[in-house]
């Protein structure tokens, strides 16, 4: 029987393909596909609402022209589903990975989502990746399909891929190009992932409290402190401008040739 299908055609004609090939051995197996080459910057925090959003937000304020693309990476506890944050009865390996992007007129929230605050902070284009907890390698193909995407006309052949994503898990699966996290030594919780990830940091920048000197505060927080004194660090309250030590080692990072893939 003729097959009327072109897709089950190709489909025919690439298993064909494979078992060829299967039989030739391992050098035919094709690299993996990677992302552009890109900047990536990656910004972390030991807890929840300590400003990181804030931050992303103020990088991308800052060097407007970039064309960014921002992202947000969120990983719900065991048994929740990634589609929506909630129970909705899906088994433990249905739902696991979703990716959306944030469109003006079609928010994906209702309340003032934070990747809606990346467009309104200058953001050509903003991504939410949700996975279940422990399932980001799973999200890794969603991550590296978004990085990929055909860039619009107007970014077309010149400007470098500039990539800015919330996220602490990442540091797990790609080395980016600056890695900056943020503590508010008044908020205790420390996440087990930005823990991990701490000797990954290239900058600290504080969330200073009212009445707590860093010294003390890092102490409280059991921050190594030898990790503290060989890495730079700096102070912003929320609402102040970026450090302008910030500013220059992220403009270096921008002018200098994007090296990180995905
Ligand atoms: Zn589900």
């Amino acid at each position: 029987m003729l097959c009327a299908n072109p897709e089950a055609g190709f489909l025919h004609r690439r298993l064909g393909s494979e078992s060829q090939r299967a039989k030739t051995g391992l050098a035919s197996f094709e690299p993996t596909r990677k992302s552009a080459l890109c900047h990536l910057i990656v910004v972390g925090g030991h807890t929840r609402s300590i400003g990181k959003t804030q931050l992303v937000c103020d990088l991308i304020a800052t060097f407007p022209d970039e064309r960014w693309l921002a992202g947000k990476i969120t990983q719900y506890g065991h048994g929740v589903c990634a589609q929506n944050g909630k129970d909705c009865d899906c088994a433990p390996t249905e739902h696991v990975v979703a990716l959306d992007w944030e469109l003006p007129g079609r928010p994906l929230t209702k309340e003032n989502s934070d990747t809606a605050r990346f467009l309104e902070a200058g953001a050509a284009r903003a991504f939410w990746l949700r996975t279940k907890q422990g399932y980001l390698a799973e999200g890794m193909p969603l991550l590296r399909d978004a990085l990929a995407a055909p860039r619009n006309k107007a970014n077309q052949g010149c400007a470098d891929l500039n990539v800015i994503i919330e996220s602490n898990s990442l540091l797990q699966f790609v080395k980016p190009s600056l890695y900056l996290v943020v503590f508010d030594a008044s908020r205790e919780d420390f996440k087990d992932s930005a823990r991990l990830m701490l000797d990954r940091a290239d900058v600290f920048v504080h969330r200073p409290g009212a009445d707590e000197s860093d010294a003390a505060g890092s102490r409280r927080l059991q921050l190594p402190s030898k990790l503290l004194r060989e890495k730079p660090s700096l102070r912003q309250r929320l609402g102040e401008p970026l450090p302008e030590s910030l500013r220059q080692l992220v403009k270096r990072v921008l002018e200098s040739p994007p090296t990180v893939t995905i």
